[in-house]
């Protein structure tokens, strides 16, 4: 659908814009200070400045008022090369990004002929009559060009003096990021072509090692300045960034390049995946490259190990299925050894070792994994929670288990587990893989 059509955005010749910009970030909206909605549009643009090579210096907040949005712009009117907010460009009373974009310029607001024309247009292929309110839609200022949006009926607008620039995008992620990546990306991109340093980032993800243990093993690497390299703990493994800044990404790329095949090098085989990479996706790959089928048998889990199995598109070939195994009777209904239980209790890495065998016969796949282990937050046959064991039960190699204790809420252990249990099926894996042959 095409929407305000493109024609609003005649092609000016456009002055360069500075070639080091600083830049914030203005997130406007009285739910975001309520903390009804998380701040997404923020988080998007900042990982998004960077690569443009603009320095990103602050992020506000500010509530549907017009006080105190007129305030903020102005301050980053003053300090700011370059300025972005988001919402508040509806139609509604409470909408006032306009109002105070034109109030700090000291400009004054008229209604665009054009847009108006485009605005009822784009009401009228709704088949409704445009509210009048809506008028303040295809308003502008002097300094205001307006980016059309196919996405949505309200325009953003490009404000450009002095050599300084805010730019009003709409709230809705949606439009707002449909916006900047055909409108307001290209543009800046356009704009500071040659005369700029841009940022990229390589993310390298691993398991099985701790952050202080990761970090000495790449300490030799950790001095240089370009790339630099960050490590972080994440709640999936131990993150390593690497950083490199250049005239154009293809030569940040280049310096990022070698340094990235030493870390590989130096962390060998607790390196599973790069960026985007899930670990439930680099297991599943490693599953399909040697043909295994796994099954899951779940207690304190719930079923998140198979929903997450599951989130990998093509995990039919291998996840042959799972069963939620929550009361004792249930697990001994699919085949775990009531005597293990009697022996052992439930929550033990022998109940889970049983668990993974049992479901890996009766749903016939190569590997099993049993999770049992108290989510919390309340002891269970006097353990305390968070106590987990996990079991691996495959016949190409002897029963494996992991059991650790580590408290800090029921959903947090739950996805521990499932990450850990991941963590298990690929160690096993690897190893077996890596053995002689015979
Ligand atoms: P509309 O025409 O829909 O009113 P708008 O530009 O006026 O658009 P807002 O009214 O400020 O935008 O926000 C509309 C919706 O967009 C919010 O209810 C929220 O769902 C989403 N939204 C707004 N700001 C953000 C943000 N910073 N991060 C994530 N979502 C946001
Ligand atoms: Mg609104």
């Amino acid at each position: 659908m095409r929407g305000i059509s493109l024609a609003l955005t005649a092609p000016v010749a456009y002055p360069m814009l500075p070639s080091l910009m600083k830049a914030e970030l203005i997130s406007i909206g009285t739910e975001l200070l309520l903390g009804e909605i998380l701040d997404t549009n923020a988080q998007y643009l900042a990982a998004r400045l960077p690569p443009l090579g603009i320095d990103l210096y602050y992020v506000s907040k500010v509530g549907d008022n017009l006080e105190r949005l007129t305030e903020v712009i102005e301050r980053a009117w003053r300090r700011s090369d370059l300025a972005i907010t988001t919402g508040g460009l509806g139609p509604t009373e409470d909408d006032l990004t306009r109002e105070a974009i034109a109030r700090v310029l000291g400009e004054e607001l008229s209604v665009d002929p054009g847009m108006e024309e485009q605005l009822r247009a784009f009401f009228s292929r709704r088949g409704v009559a445009m509210p009048e309110r809506n008028v303040k839609q295809a308003t502008l200022i002097p300094s205001a060009r307006a980016l059309p949006t196919p996405r949505g009926p309200a325009p953003g607008w490009w404000v450009e003096r002095e050599g300084r620039v805010i730019v009003a995008l709409p709230g809705p992620p949606v439009e707002m990021e449909y916006m900047w990546e055909q409108q307001v990306a290209p543009e800046l991109e356009r704009r500071l072509a040659g005369r700029r340093t841009v940022l990229v980032a390589r993310v390298l993800k691993t398991v099985g090692l701790g952050e202080g243990h990761v970090d000495e093993l790449v300490s030799p690497l950790l001095k240089s300045t370009n790339p630099t390299i960050g490590v972080y703990a994440r709640a999936d493994g131990v993150q390593l960034r690497i950083a490199a800044k250049a005239p154009t990404k293809e030569e940040a790329w280049r310096l990022i390049e070698p340094v990235e095949a030493e870390v590989r090098r130096l962390l060998g085989d607790i390196v599973w995946g790069a960026d985007d990479d899930t670990l439930e996706g680099a297991v599943g790959g490693l599953l399909r490259q040697h043909g295994l089928t796994l099954a899951t048998m779940e207690s304190c889990t719930g079923g998140l190990l198979a929903n997450v199995i599951t989130n990998v598109p093509g995990s039919s070939t291998y996840f042959r299925g799972g069963l939620v195994a929550y009361a004792t009777e249930m697990k001994i209904d699919w085949g775990v050894d009531p005597e293990i239980i009697a022996r052992h209790g439930v929550i033990s890495a022998e109940c889970a070792r049983d668990m993974a065998r049992a479901v890996r016969e009766r749903l016939r796949a190569d590997i099993g994994i049993g999770i049992t282990g108290v989510a919390g937050p309340d002891p269970q046959e006097e353990k305390p929670p968070g106590t987990i064991h996990i079991g691996l039960d495959a016949g190409f190699t002897e029963p494996q288990s992991v059991s650790y204790q580590f408290a800090q809420g029921r959903e947090a252990v739950k996805r521990r587990a499932v990450t850990t249990a991941l963590a298990l099926l690929r160690r096993t894996i690897l190893d077996w893989q890596g053995r002689p042959a015979g």
